[in-house]
C-alpha cells in the first residue's frame, strides 16, 4: 500500500518545532511523496529549502489568491525563478476565492490568469483552490482550454458543486479531497466524489489544516491522508487497497513523480 499527499503546507510554521518527525511518520504511514505546496514567494523558497532537506518532499510554486495583494511584486518573479527547479513539480497554489476578502477579485483573476499561463508555457500541473468562487474558476478553466488546449492540474481540496468539477475534469483537471470528506456533516463533499471519475482523483491532506476524522480539530499532518482514502474508497464503495492503488498511480502520472 502506497499513498501521496498531494497537497500540504509543511512550511507552515506549526511544523517549525517537529518536521523531521512529521516526515517521518509520513513514510512509516505507507507515504511515497508528500507534494508541499507554496502559498506566497518566502514560502516558495521555504518549501524548496525542505524538499532539498527531506527527498521524499515536491514543491508547487505559487501566490495564493488571498495573499496576491499583500505580496511584493517581485513574489512573482521568485515564482518565475524557481519554477524550473528540479523538485518543482506543479505551478499553484493559486486560485479564486470569494469566502475571504483579502485580494480583490480582478486581481485574484489576473494572477490566475498568469499562473494557468506559466504552468501550461511548463507543461507542468497547476494546483487550484476554489473557495465559493467554483464557476468563476470553471469559467476561466474553459477560457484557457479553449485557447491552448487540455489543462492538466488539480481542484484542490474540493468542497464545491458538482457542475464546475465536472467542468473542470471535462477541460482535463483531477478533483482532489481532503479531510471534509470525512466530516460528518459533508454529505455534499461525498456526493461530489462519487461523481468524478476514478482516474480524476486524488488525495491530500491540506496540512496543517483540515485534519480527517478521527484527528479533526488537531493540527493535521501528512500521515492522516490515510483517513481520506478509505473514506473515499467507502464512498465508492471498492477496497480502500484499490482506492489507495488508484489514486496513488493517478498522482505519480499527473505530478510526473518517480
Ligand atoms: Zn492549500
Amino acid at each position: 500500500m502506497v499513498l501521496i499527499d498531494t497537497h500540504a503546507h509543511l512550511d507552515d510554521g506549526r511544523f517549525d518545532g517537529d518536521i523531521a518527525e512529521v516526515v517521518a511518520r509520513a513514510a512509516e504511514a505507507g507515504l511515497s511523496h508528500i507534494i508541499t505546496v507554496a502559498t506566497d514567494g518566502a514560502s516558495c523558497r521555504a518549501a524548496i529549502a525542505l524538499a532539498e532537506r527531506f527527498p521524499m518532499l515536491r514543491v508547487g510554486v505559487g501566490l495564493h489568491p488571498n495573499y496576491v495583494a499583500e505580496a511584493p511584486a517581485t513574489d512573482w518573479d521568485i515564482v518565475l525563478e524557481l519554477a524550473g527547479h528540479p523538485s518543482v513539480v506543479a505551478i499553484g497554489e493559486t486560485g479564486l476565492d470569494r469566502h475571504w476578502d483579502k485580494t480583490p477579485f480582478p486581481q485574484q483573476e489576473e494572477s490566475f490568469a498568469r499562473h494557468l499561463e506559466l504552468a501550461h508555457r511548463l507543461d507542468k500541473p497547476i494546483v487550484i483552490h476554489a473557495r465559493e468562487a467554483e464557476e468563476d474558476v470553471a469559467r476561466m478553466i474553459k477560457q484557457a482550454f479553449d485557447a491552448r488546449g487540455p489543462v492538466k492540474g488539480v481542484l484542490h481540496s474540493y468542497t464545491g458543486p458538482i457542475g464546475p468539477a465536472l467542468e473542470g475534469v471535462q477541460a482535463g483537471l483531477h478533483v482532489s479531497f481532503a479531510g471534509m470528506l470525512t466530516y460528518k456533516t459533508a454529505d455534499n463533499v461525498r456526493e461530489v466524489a462519487k461523481q468524478i471519475p476514478l482516474d480524476r482523483l486524488l488525495v491530500e491532506t491540506d496540512a496543517p489544516y483540515l485534519a480527517p476524522v478521527p484527528h479533526r480539530g488537531r493540527r493535521n499532518e501528512p500521515a492522516h491522508v490515510i483517513h481520506t482514502a478509505k473514506q473515499l474508497a467507502d464512498v465508492r464503495g471498492i477496497p480502500w487497497i484499490e482506492m489507495a492503488a488508484i489514486t496513488t498511480a493517478n498522482a505519480k502520472r499527473l505530478f510526473s513523480l518517480s
